[in-house]
């Protein structure tokens, strides 16, 4: 994973330190909040038509697939855009440097967004492959910029990364408020290509706030030679890992239909190398207890991952969307008009962000106030768990309250799912990321962040396989039963292992 580390900012005595940005934070935090929120405007505007688009009967102006190629294909691309991170972080790390990394990863996003503006089939999904490898190459890089904004003891750390996380909520927020009308109510096409312009807007402020980042992200000094090697490795890594890809999810039938299995194989593969053959022996206990959380973390997002496919299907085919006459009464008439059949199914996919914009300075201050009494990490992860799981058990209930065919269920059962997995992201996301970086070894801390978004993506991969599922009323009761089941039981076990995970972490918590 890229390290993007800016020398400037280490041992710098407190007088010296930058506070000329947002809330007291160095200048360039301000530059990175707005790339990504635009960025993540872009990824979420888009992601919450995909699957609505794929799925609408080419009369409507969609693809026509049934839901199971079409959550299908959007866990492959949903996965592939966090697994891609890990070739795009080792290109930042030996080609091109953190920065400019973003800058080209940001154009290669907008481009794929802007085929896909292009309503025609041969460019929907030349589109999906630049959008993954472009976000390979943004989503790792500029994090890691944020982190090397900061030297190691700057007090200042987690809250600029907070503040940096408000960003990708800002923009994911946002974005579905705005591409879902365009996309559902006049044209998926035009939704997409309004992604596409708020990445072209992150570019341009990117490009004009970058004396900001002067000096930070460098590309590496290494020799001319050695640059040119590195890109055509990284050119290869990256067409590789779209490759397995594609071959799991199109190739011949018999691997499309084992692929979860090839899947689950390369994760038990891997972690037997790792252990057997590469971990010097004082570094096992801390990767074992990162392989632990890392699994754990798989289920989570299979389950979380859930909002853009069979959620977002759910909002599509189930919720009462129609808007109280009440609130009719206030909209301007052109948007009264709109929203007469019902507002966009995918202006649900804001309700996620909202909550965690709104619950994520509480949960700081509670654990802040916990102070020593707060729960370790894993029991964090456990809580996330189980809140996960909550949330498609009211799912579940919601499936069960649907009266017959046709009929729609009351809003808030949504609304609820998204409050009870904004509380579980909140246990676990953060608390992931920054219980790697405390544990991973120093010569494994890029490894070790790979394995972290490495979970992300199999989560992904998994949770697209499962919305497969959706269909009707008793399809739906035992799909989200499932989904349920899964989180709560691990959430238990995780429970019952954390006394043991503690005394692995040593004196990390
Ligand atoms: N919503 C956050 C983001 O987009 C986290 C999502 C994730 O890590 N899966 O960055």
């Amino acid at each position: 994973m890229a390290t993007a580390s800016n020398p400037a900012t280490n041992g710098q005595i407190d007088s010296e330190l930058d506070r000329s940005g947002l809330g007291g934070h160095p200048r360039g935090l301000t530059t990175l909040f707005f790339t990504e929120m635009w960025e993540r405007f872009s990824y979420y505007g888009m992601r919450a038509l995909l699957v609505l688009y794929m799925t609408t009967a080419v009369a409507g102006g969609g693809l026509g697939l049934d839901t199971k190629t079409a959550t299908g294909i959007y866990g492959a691309y949903t996965g592939s855009v966090y697994l891609m991170s890990i070739p795009g972080g080792w290109i930042a790390d030996n080609v091109l440097g953190a920065r400019r990394s973003v800058l080209w990863g940001g154009i290669i996003i907008a481009l794929g967004h802007y085929s896909m503006a292009v309503p025609s089939i041969y460019t929907f999904f030349p589109g999906l492959v630049l959008i993954v490898l472009g976000t390979g190459l943004l989503k790792p890089n500029v994090s890691a910029i944020v982190g090397s904004l900061y030297s190691e003891t700057d007090p200042r750390r987690d809250a600029g990364f907070s503040i940096f996380y408000m960003g990708i909520n800002l923009g994911a927020f946002i974005a579905p408020l705005i591409c879902s009308y365009l996309g559902e109510k006049i044209d998926w096409h035009l939704g997409f290509g309004a992604a596409g312009i708020g990445m072209t807007l992150g570019i341009i402020q990117y490009i004009a706030g970058r004396d900001r980042l002067a000096g930070i992200g460098e590309a590496p000094a290494f020799p001319k030679e050695m640059i040119k090697r590195n890109a055509i490795r990284g050119v290869l890594f990256m067409a590789l890992s779209c490759g397995a890809v594609g071959f799991l999810w199109f190739g011949p039938e018999i691997v499309q239909k084992n692929k979860m299995l090839i899947l689950i194989s390369v994760i038990v593969l891997f972690l037997v190398w790792l252990f057997t053959g590469f971990l010097k022996t004082e570094e096992k206990k801390p990767v074992a207890v990162i392989v632990i959380l890392f699994l754990f973390s798989i289920i989570f997002w299979a389950t979380f991952e859930q909002a853009g496919s069979s959620f977002n299907l759910f909002a599509d085919r189930f919720t009462d969307r129609s808007v109280p006459a009440s609130i009719q009464g206030l909209l301007p008439a052109w948007l009264q008009s709109q929203v007469q059949d019902g507002f966009p199914a995918g202006w649900f996919q804001s309700v996620n962000s909202i909550f965690l914009i709104a619950l994520a300075p509480v949960f700081s201050w509670l654990w802040m106030k916990m102070g020593e009494n707060q729960p370790s990490s894993p029991a964090k992860f456990s809580i996330g768990l189980f809140f996960v799981g909550v949330g498609a058990l009211v799912l579940m209930l919601a499936s069960g309250a649907i009266a017959g065919p046709g009929s729609t269920v009351s809003p808030m059962w949504l609304i609820g799912v998204y409050l009870a997995h904004t509380i579980g992201e909140l246990c676990l996301s953060p608390v992931g990321l920054s219980t790697t970086t405390k544990l991973a070894p120093a010569r494994l801390s890029g490894l070790m962040m790979g394995v972290w978004f490495l979970s992300i993506s199999f989560g992904n991969f998994f949770a697209g396989e499962v919305a497969g599922e959706f269909g009707s009323k008793d399809a739906l009761i035992s799909l989200f039963g499932k989904v349920a089941t899964g989180p709560v039981i691990a959430a238990i076990i995780l429970l019952a292992l954390t006394p043991s995970i503690r005394k692995l972490m040593g004196k990390v918590r």
